[in-house]
């Protein structure tokens, strides 16, 4: 097999965000098409790490529609495909615990509403059935979509890749894109560790290296890889992976049922960065070591809904680094700068639930003839503006949005 055919699009990045925008052409029809990935097995860096959480519950109409159409995906790919994403829609509550708060998720309930998607107010006691081992009787109140659940991110990966291939796409691991080729202002194709290859349009999925290929592109994108951390407790009784994910904001927590244990992750309120420019492209962002007082500082945060918390002792601890933005906005689409050049990446940190939605808006960015005013909304180009940005700001809007994630 000639391992380096030249192809119409070249998705570059084997993530779940890469795979869902191969998965979403070749839906469309487009077959041309060639995912590049540099580790010899897709889906190992920032998507093997995910909690795999997916709530529709959003404070933007469109972004609503986005996480709706995922929801749709994943569905069709747990009843249809050979390899499953391993999807359960267990529905998922959101516990406000101040008065403030549930005001804020009467807007969340409407612009849901409006979207299409079922959240209903549920009680203290119709929650604490759902979830047996929190006690919900400070909660002020609960919001419950039964739409939304969690699945396992590589799986997705594997699925979307997978249907993808019986489609007629070409996967290639092992392969480092080196150098973005263009002529004429467009791109021509990438230069890689195992030669060069031609292509029309370049899409970036580089996950944490977005901005080093944006960078081959001549953009300098502010996309910052933040570290983020959750942990599987121990097997305790009575959990089972057919409860509901759970988020409570004021706590800065989300967690759900992983087999018998508990999922439990958040927003860390020191929120550690990384500034893209210092590992190179091909390099593994920082080692990042478990941070125990993180991990100790969630259990506390849970007290709120579990006094007893005791009954949950960490047994390992998942991290990553998922890319921020200043503006918390994905970045989706073409720039001006360079004709071919297509951005899929700042997912701050919900990019596998986002993975379908965003594989769709990618395509409507190339093939769409009427633009939504939301997909143009996403442009790379908002960053792009002549004034020279400042880059020390741009990191610390990105850390802002972190830290008041659920705000
Ligand atoms: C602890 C944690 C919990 C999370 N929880 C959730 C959650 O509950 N729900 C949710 O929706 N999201 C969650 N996320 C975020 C989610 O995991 C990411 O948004 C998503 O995985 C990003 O996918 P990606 O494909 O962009 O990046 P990645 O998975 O990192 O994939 C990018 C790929 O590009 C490849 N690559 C990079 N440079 C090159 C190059 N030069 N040549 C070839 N290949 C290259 C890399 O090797 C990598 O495989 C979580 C993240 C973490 C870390």
């Amino acid at each position: 097999m000639n391992k380096l055919k030249d192809s119409k699009i070249i998705i570059l990045g084997g993530g779940g965000i890469g795979c869902g925008i191969a998965y979403s052409l070749c839906q469309a029809g487009t077959k041309d098409v060639l995912l590049l990935e540099k580790n010899n097995t897709l889906a190992t860096e920032t998507t093997s790490q995910g909690a795999g959480l997916v709530g529709q519950l959003r404070n933007d109409l469109n972004r609503v529609a986005l996480a709706k159409w995922s929801v749709k995906i994943f569905t069709g790919l747990e009843k249809k495909a050979v390899k499953k994403p391993a999807w359960m829609q267990v529905g998922s509550l959101r516990i406000a615990l101040t008065e403030n708060k549930a005001h804020e998720f009467s807007i969340l309930k409407s612009t849901a509403k409006e979207a299409g998607v079922n959240v209903n107010w549920i009680t203290n006691k119709e929650a604490n059935k759902k979830w047996p081992l929190f006690d919900f009787s400070s909660a002020k109140g609960v919001l419950w979509c039964d739409t939304d659940g969690y699945l396992s991110p590589p799986k997705l990966a594997e699925s979307y890749a997978n249907e993808s291939m019986k489609l007629g796409a070409k996967f290639e691991t092992g392969i480092l894109v080196e150098e973005i080729m263009s002529s004429n202002g467009k791109v021509t194709g990438v230069r890689t560790n195992k030669g060069t290859i031609c292509c029309d349009i370049l899409i970036n999925a580089a996950g944490a290296h977005a901005w080093h290929i944006a960078k081959m592109a001549g953009l300098n994108l502010p996309v910052f890889p933040v570290r983020h951390e959750y942990f599987i407790s121990s097997a305790i009784e009575n959990v089972n992976p057919n409860l509901p994910t759970m988020r409570i904001p004021e706590a800065s927590l989300y967690l759900r049922a992983s087999n018998n244990s508990l999922l439990l992750g958040g927003w860390e309120p020191d929120c550690v960065y990384t500034d893209p420019k210092n590992f190179k492209n091909g390099e593994k962002p920082p080692m990042i070591k478990d941070d125990l007082n993180v991990m100790k500082w969630f259990k506390d945060q849970l007290k709120v809904i579990c006094p007893k918390n005791k009954i949950i002792q960490n047994s390992k601890v998942y991290k990553g680094w998922p890319t921020f933005v200043p503006d918390g906005r994905f970045i989706i689409g073409p720039t001006k700068k360079l004709q071919g050049f297509i951005m899929a990446g700042g997912c701050n940190a919900h990019g596998i639930s986002g993975s379908a939605g965003i594989g769709k808006h990618v395509v409507d960015s190339i093939y769409s003839e009427e633009k939504s005013e939301y997909l143009k909304s996403l442009s790379p180009d908002r960053f792009l503006s002549d004034e020279k940005s400042n880059w020390e700001q741009e990191i610390e809007k990105s850390q802002m949005i972190y830290k008041n994630y659920y705000n």
